[in-house]
């Protein structure tokens, strides 16, 4: 009975702590503090920027996969703030969770833009869901539009081999989509990502001007924003991480038993923790222990 008594308890204890919990509505579209017309876009545990400017709207990433009437939805977020035409649609990366949705700002006259690995990924998949590039480039971009200036800077491999930095150089903020997560432990993204290069490229976004950073999942907690000791965090738990599965690795213990001894119990209280070791260690031992 005792047991018994103790379980009801604690339900009812968790269900009271759910209902004090205000429920966080799917899509949200927050302006970002001091910027003259710099949103964010949430949908769900995904999120893009989109800049409006007094001659029309850039818009990023869609993040519509799985979720066929996102990209409309993203539409109507915006069409709250302003009636100003949609001239760009920008993809981060070439991933669907990020790039999928686009038909329905393609419809409504932007002009998507991407790293010309995007094209290159896409165009064999043919997903029915996302919309090609209407143009690619390579190292540098600028994008000018009423009185914003958009940077889009390719700064070599990274989370993918598309990745992108959108910079904002008037207001030193930085869009950059899954290389670094804000306050989390990195977990399925690391599954493709190039660990080596990555390194190289934290530091070379650490070398940009820029004081915040719009991740593309909200930051923790509370949906925050990054700065460079975020980025300089996960720089430092890329390398230890690597540096523990070199050992493992050099000392043929990749994959079994390296998944299983691999720790990091210096990020443990870190959100994430749990779900991201394997992933983290599955990448490294590709590297260490394959040659990949
Ligand atoms: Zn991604």
């Amino acid at each position: 009975m005792r047991i018994i008594f103790t379980c009801a308890a604690m339900i009812a204890l968790a269900l009271s702590a759910f209902a004090h919990q205000p429920q966080r509505p799917q899509i949200q579209t927050t302006k970002v503090d001091g910027t003259d017309g710099v949103y964010i876009f949430r949908n769900g545990g995904h999120q893009s920027m989109f800049v409006v400017t007094r001659d029309g709207v850039i818009a990023t990433d869609p993040i519509a996969y799985g979720r066929p009437t996102g990209g409309q939805q993203y539409i109507d977020e915006i069409r709250k703030v302003t009636d100003k035409p949609i001239k760009y649609l920008i993809y981060s990366h070439h991933h669907f969770d990020h790039a999928a949705g686009g038909k329905a700002f393609k419809d409504a006259g932007a002009r998507i833009i991407a790293h010309k690995k995007v094209t290159e990924r896409l165009a064999p998949l043919a997903d029915p869901h996302t919309v090609l590039p209407d143009e690619t480039f390579d190292g540098k971009k600028v994008i000018t539009l009423g009185d914003i200036t958009l940077e889009l800077i390719y700064l070599g491999l990274n989370h993918s081999d598309s990745n992108i930095v959108m910079r904002l150089p008037k207001e030193k903020l930085i869009f950059l989509v899954d290389t670094i997560p804000v306050g989390t432990v990195p977990g399925r993204g690391m599954i493709d990502i190039y660990p080596l290069e990555t390194e190289t490229f934290i530091k070379d976004v650490l070398a940009l001007d820029w004081e915040r950073m719009i991740p593309g999942h909200p930051g923790q907690p509370g949906g925050r924003l990054g700065t460079k000791k975020d980025a300089q965090d996960i720089l430092a738990l890329m390398q230890e991480a690597s540096a523990e599965l070199k050992k493992l690795g050099q000392d043929g213990k990749c994959w079994d038993t390296a998944e299983k001894e691999f720790k990091l119990p210096k990020y443990a209280n870190w959100p994430g923790y749990e779900n991201g070791l394997p992933f983290i260690a599955r990448r490294y031992c590709a590297l260490w222990g394959r040659g990949t």
